[in-house]
């Protein structure tokens, strides 16, 4: 079946980079765009009349999580669970793991989270789990129940099961030190690769996955690089946090007395499929500083270039405790590969192309240095490289029919120039109109086609507020109750 779009705006493809056609159209036959440019010739089944809309390339959600994560609530402060358990907790949790999410409660998360992804005009997603456990994986129940949310939903997904062989404690002296198991890190990264076998490629291929070493300080040495040479075998995307804080950039120049980057290259890490994800204490960070390291060193900034490595950056939500990289501009001058994810809520792509744009401008005091068409580029190509697809992120003949319509007639988007500036400086997810993945149309006119909204909101909160309870965690309220 044939489908032609007739939009206000097409962003096509020319082979090397995004090209804007006015009153443009894209053709689409199942799963593959047939044509993109004006005066479609065929024959269509099937006409969608996409006036005052952008007709955009999917977009690509790097770094998303796929459950309710109720750590990112703890926004202006924290009363209370800030604090690492001590040594004897630590062990005690990891002998009986505490999982926060399972059974309806978990089905309910990954769908809320799903849906808000699709609402927000990703048709691709690097998925994370909220990791929700005090042992070295999750259980997994959870990754397997998001491979089946993203298939019903379809939801084009990158799909992990997580693991690490190192947990975090605070010791007699208040120091932070940390316990390293390597038999129980080489079983969990076993069962992350039975996941990959179990699920690459699946739902027509909707379903693909990838490694996911939790976070740079919780591996060790050896189990990065037995994920690596995994990785390599079975020619899948690999995902890590890493230099996230101050903490972790000190710790491993204890450990290894190189900076996190830097260690990683050393070790043979760094790939172009791996996704580092959110690098904002690298050599070029004024505020990590160590003897015999000079100021605003690009060395790591170089390394991740030279390599192939794709910076996962998700702005909003470090924006959001006053934490900003050093800097987006750098990193795109060195040549290293960008892509944008929402991390947590809100899950809205173009709110997170306007965070990613207007925090590199204040990062880099420059009108100029990033510009929305840079991380618009990120959010499409940039992602699709990190991901090593040449058929996604872009719209051309031959790529996936992964397509996003955009009003941009709504009253604070109405004074179109340039169409991409509109959306990304302007814009945000309830401008998202329709939202096409491998073909299918997923959401039409902002509501999903079987999915009652109302509903899975109610549901979603009952979820939050249990998780909440259970965890401990108590948020300062904005204002005393009356
Ligand atoms: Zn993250």
């Amino acid at each position: 079946m044939i489908t032609l779009i007739k939009g206000s705006w097409v962003v096509g493809y020319d082979g090397e980079r995004h090209r804007l056609i006015t009153d443009g159209e894209v053709a689409y036959k199942d799963d593959r765009v047939i044509y993109v440019g004006r005066n479609y010739e065929g024959s269509p089944d099937n006409v969608i009349n996409a006036k005052g809309k952008l007709v955009s390339p999917g977009l690509i959600n790097i770094h998303a999580v796929t459950s309710i994560c109720i750590t990112h609530f703890r926004i202006d402060g924290i009363k209370n669970g800030g604090t690492l358990a001590d040594r004897a907790t630590t062990m005690q949790n990891l002998s009986n793991p505490i999982n926060h999410l399972d059974g309806d409660d978990l089905k309910t998360s990954a769908r809320f989270s799903m849906v808000e992804l699709l609402k927000g005009g990703a048709t691709t997603v690097g998925e994370i789990t909220a990791f929700g456990t005090t042992g070295f994986q999750p259980p997994v129940e959870q990754p397997e129940e998001f491979v089946k949310v993203a298939s019903n939903l379809g939801l084009r997904s990158y799909i992990s099961h997580p693991y690490t062989d190192m947990k975090k404690f605070r010791n007699e002296k208040g120091e932070t030190e940390y316990y390293h198991d390597a038999t129980a890190g080489f079983k969990a990264l076993d069962e992350a690769v039975k996941f990959v076998e179990r699920h690459e490629g699946t739902h027509d291929d909707l379903i693909r996955t990838m490694l996911f070493p939790y976070m740079f300080d919780a591996c060790s040495a050896e189990l990065l690089k037995a994920t690596r040479d995994k990785a390599n075998g079975l020619d899948i995307p690999v995902h890590m946090h890493a230099a996230q804080y101050s903490g972790e950039y000190y710790e491993t120049l204890r450990r290894y007395g190189k900076t996190p980057v830097h260690h990683l290259h050393d070790i043979g890490f760094l790939s172009e499929k791996t996704i580092l994800t959110h690098l904002l204490f690298t050599s070029l960070n004024p505020q990590s500083q160590a003897p015999g390291l000079p100021q605003r060193d690009m060395r790591d900034i170089r390394m991740l270039a030279e390599k192939g490595a794709t910076l996962g950056h998700t702005p909003l939500v470090w924006a959001r405790i006053g934490l900003g990289l050093h800097s987006y501009a750098k990193f795109k001058e060195a040549g290293v590969n960008i892509g944008i994810g929402t991390d947590a809520w809100p899950m809205d792509m173009i709110m997170e192309m306007r965070s990613a744009v207007t925090t590199a401008k204040l990062m880099e005091g420059s009108r100029t240095a990033v510009t929305a068409a840079d991380v618009f580029n990120a959010a499409t190509l940039g992602g699709a490289k990190a991901l090593g697809r040449n058929d996604l992120g872009r719209l051309a003949p031959g790529s996936k029919a992964d397509i996003v319509l955009v009003n941009l007639r709504g009253f604070h988007t109405a004074l179109v120039d340039d169409p991409i500036k509109s959306m990304v400086y302007f814009g945000n997810q309830n401008d998202v109109d329709t939202v096409i993945v491998d073909g299918k149309t997923v959401v039409e006119n902002g509501k999903v086609p079987g999915v009652d909204l109302d509903k899975l909101v109610k549901e979603a909160n009952a979820v939050n507020q249990q998780w909440k309870a259970r965890y401990g965690y108590e948020y300062p309220d904005s204002f005393d109750p009356l």
